[in-house]
């Protein structure tokens, strides 16, 4: 089993992806290694594991809000889904992959 969020690195020269060159790669989907220059391709499967983590950290917040604190103020649930959709998006570049681009035409 793999466990998120984990470091990327390139296939090629296992240079280790910060969250910073992860950023810059999250919109695309073939680029080359800033260091030895192959060409990679960024895999955003495993953003369907944060969205998943997402909804499940959503259903139980909610739950523990209305449920057992009791609290019932759209607003005040709205808020804080609001932040977890934010940590999510700026968590999103840890969860991209790295692999080698294929080869055909
Ligand atoms: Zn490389």
């Amino acid at each position: 089993m793999k466990f998120y969020p984990k470091q990327s690195a390139c296939p090629h020269c296992k240079t280790i992806y910060r969250y910073n060159d992860l950023s810059k790669l999250k919109f695309k989907k073939e680029a080359e290694c800033y260091h030895c220059r192959k060409a990679i391709h960024i895999s955003k499967k495993s953003l369907l594991i944060l969205l998943a983590e997402m909804l499940v950290i959503c259903v139980i917040l909610n739950v523990v809000l209305t449920g057992a604190m009791g609290i019932v103020n759209f607003w005040i649930v709205y808020v804080i889904n609001m932040i977890v959709v934010l940590a999510a998006v700026f968590i999103l570049p840890l969860y991209i992959e790295i692999n080698k681009a294929d080869k055909k035409k």
